[in-house]
């Protein structure tokens, strides 16, 4: 009998970068959600602080959307550095850089946010507070603990976890500063081995212990991550490491060069290439491709040679005829650019998870290691809360490996090529088969924009997504082949109708946002920001033309099956909870708005009573125009048609799950019998 003392919760997350805190702030909105007992989630890193600067900086417009729907992208918003065009800098004939091209650094109309760079240190501040404040103080990132064995058991899982002392979990890193006073910065660079960062820990003797017992661990610790190798040998890396090394400097530059404030793509014709990332503070980030240092025999790089000065000094050539120079340093690093995929994002059990870097490592030039990361514990932590508390069916999990992966594969793809043209020499002309054709970069580079906004993110047919294809063959090359139960079959032909009803809003993709009023205060909102990040589904009635008898009738009829006692609105509700406790009605009408009532032209569960708060008064919209702020176009836009409309489900992480007619109600309710245990 060991007198370690023992602990049990809900989840366990393992790891408190942006992967890490995504998770626990996922968690901190589900507690309006009802259950018999409160969710309880613990969050535990090695580190005795979040990072001050440096890593990752750049917040694509998905993340943004997100960070909306969970109440902060209004602080990154305001304190970023806005990116709105980047220009291609390319040898001309007599091998200078000249400016070549301007594109649009963000698809123009892909969504309400733009891409914006922000130091990863400030977005681990606001997911701590706003963990704090959603949590009341619940969750908060336990310190200095090191997780030391893990054991999947019939019902739990248990991780043995050591509390370090201060100097073990304070390892020596980069310092800010003048050009003279920097030292590690290449503390956490994938240059550098296994055992260096960790040797402080693993030799140490050692604080208390305490066993968890976890429903659920999420492993969120990394490139390295422990957890990974705790799950065994199957979950490794696999992929590959380019001869390709680049160095980052964060700096505030003395220089001429005409774009050091926009984000710029520059290839010199012989001394390697260098992006331009200007940030918040006057910083600008400057990737640097460092031709003078290659790998050796076991293809790592010989970690001594890089300093800043050889790191700046490569810049220095790259930028020639144009003088750069700093003062300030806020951050160096270098890292050797490849790909990395762990054959699987979940064990078996469904129990233990890994999200971010744990399973998937690139190049970072492309901006994505901290978004997709982020998104991918988004995907999971929902799915994972719900069925702790009981609300929805186990089956759920399998959608987190067959969705996320993909993801991932498709990152590791498209960085593959895009890093590997960012890395080669410009073509002198159409005959150098050797060089890179600057048109084909540019073609990756606007290609990429999509893919990197994280807005084309599209997933496969599961028990969460009605939609034709084949389950089985997602692009989830997992070492274990998926559970397809639950997964709801629909033919081609029978898809394309019922997508036709909203062709806007692909299902298996996010909901886009247009504006629609407040049917009730007539106030503008952008329709997303009432999918709020909380844990419910919402079903999307777009209502068409309410003054329309015919069309009233449809609704009412619709309605009427949707308050029904044994309907599944009510069934997936628990006993005494209020009805849109799990499931939330959301209308958008398409008559005008002030030839409409609220209260006489829409049925009660469109805008419930409560007997302390009287009828909700923000859950019917109208598209149609504003006082201040335009016309929203939203069913247009959206693609339904004006007079007869549609229903959309809608999952707690905004993608679209289900569209139908308004008589397609049994299909709709067995898309949710599917997901709720009801
Ligand atoms: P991480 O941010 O790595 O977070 C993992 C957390 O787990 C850390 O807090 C760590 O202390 C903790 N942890 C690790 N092991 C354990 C353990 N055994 N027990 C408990 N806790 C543990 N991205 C860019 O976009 N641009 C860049 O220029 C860039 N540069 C980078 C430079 C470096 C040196 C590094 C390391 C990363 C860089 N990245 C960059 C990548 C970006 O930081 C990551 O993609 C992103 O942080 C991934 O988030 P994550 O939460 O998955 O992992």
């Amino acid at each position: 009998q060991s007198d370690i003392p023992e602990t049990n919760v809900d989840v366990l997350i393992i790891g408190a970068g942006p992967a890490g805190l995504m998770a626990a702030a996922s968690f901190a909105h589900l507690t309006a959600i009802p259950s018999a007992s409160p969710l309880s989630v613990r969050i535990i890193d090695k580190r005795s602080t979040k990072i001050f600067s440096g890593q990752a900086d750049g917040l694509q417009c998905r993340s943004l959307e997100i960070f909306d729907s969970l109440g902060f992208a209004d602080r990154a918003w305001k304190e970023a550095n806005h990116m709105i065009e980047i220009c291609m800098w390319n040898p001309d004939a007599t091998g200078i850089i000249q400016r070549s091209d301007r594109i649009p650094d963000t698809i123009v109309g892909l969504s309400r946010f733009q891409q914006i760079v922000l130091q990863q240190g400030r977005i681990e501040r606001f997911f701590l507070d706003n963990i704090q404040k959603y949590s009341g103080g619940a969750i908060k990132v336990e310190r200095a603990i090191l997780p030391t064995s893990l054991q999947i058991g019939e019902e739990r899982v248990k991780v043995t976890v050591r509390k370090l002392t201060e100097e073990e979990a304070t390892p020596p890193q980069a310092t800010t500063g003048s050009k003279s006073d920097m030292t590690d910065g290449l503390f956490r660079s994938n240059l550098v081995g296994d055992d260096y960062e960790d040797k402080n820990i693993t030799d140490a003797k050692g604080g208390e212990e305490e066993v968890i017992n976890a429903k659920f661990v999420i492993g969120c610790d990394g490139a390295r991550s422990w957890t990974r190798r705790a799950l065994g040998p199957e979950f490794e890396l696999q992929g590959e490491a380019t001869d390709f090394i680049w160095g980052v400097m964060d700096i505030i530059p003395l220089t001429d060069f005409p774009d050091i404030r926009m984000r710029c793509a520059i290839h010199s014709a012989n001394d390697g290439s260098l992006m331009v990332i200007p940030r918040e503070n006057r910083l600008v980030r400057l990737y640097i491709q460092l031709k003078e240092v290659t790998p050796d025999a076991s293809a790592r790089a010989d970690r001594s040679k890089i300093t800043p000065e050889l790191i700046f000094g490569a810049a220095q050539k790259i930028l020639r005829p144009y003088k750069i120079d700093y003062e300030y340093c806020d951050w160096w690093t270098a890292y050797q650019i490849g790909q990395r995929i762990s054959p699987s994002f979940s064990h078996p059990s469904n129990k233990v998870f890994l999200a971010g870097d744990a399973v998937h490592t690139h190049s970072p030039k492309a901006g994505q290691g901290m978004n997709v990361s982020m998104q991918d514990s988004f995907n999971l932590a929902w799915k994972v809360g719900l069925i702790a508390k009981g609300i929805c069916h186990p089956r759920i999990l399998d959608t987190y490996q067959s969705e996320r992966r993909r993801v991932a594969q498709d990152l590791i793809e498209f960085d593959h090529k895009f890093s590997r043209l960012f890395s080669g020499r410009p073509a002198k002309d159409v005959m150098d088969a050797e060089g890179v054709s600057m048109a084909e970069f540019k073609d990756a580079f606007l290609k990429g924009n999509l893919f990197a906004s994280g807005l084309s993110v599209d997933y496969g047919p599961s028990s969460l997504v009605v939609k034709s294809g084949d389950p089985g063959e997602l692009g989830d090359r997992s070492v274990r082949s998926r559970n397809l139960e639950g997964v709801r079959r629909i033919t081609v032909e029978e898809f394309e109708v019922k997508q036709s009803l909203a062709k806007g809003l692909p299902v298996g993709m996010r909901f886009n946002s247009f504006k629609v009023l407040n049917q009730a205060c007539a106030r503008p909102w952008h329709f997303q920001e009432r999918l709020k990040a909380d844990g419910r589904f919402r079903i999307v009635l777009f209502a068409g033309d309410i003054l329309d008898q015919a069309q009233k009738q449809r609704v009412e009829v619709f309605c009427d099956k949707l308050s029904s006692s044994n309907g599944f609105m009510r069934r997936a509700t628990p006993e005494g909870a209020k009805i849109d406790s799990v499931i939330e009605v959301l209308t958008i009408h398409s008559a005008k708005r002030t030839e409409t009532e609220l209260l006489r032209d829409f049925p009660d569960i469109l805008h419930p009573f409560d007997p302390h708060t009287g009828w909700d008064y923000n859950k019917v919209f109208v598209d149609d125009e504003s006082y201040h702020e335009g016309f929203g176009n939203a069913y247009k836009n959206y693609g339904v048609d004006k007079e007869k409309g549609c229903v959309v489900a809608v999952r707690p992480d905004q993608y679209v799950g289900w569209v139908g007619e308004l008589e397609d109600f049994e299909q709709l309710q067995e898309y949710f019998e599917g997901i709720f245990l009801v």
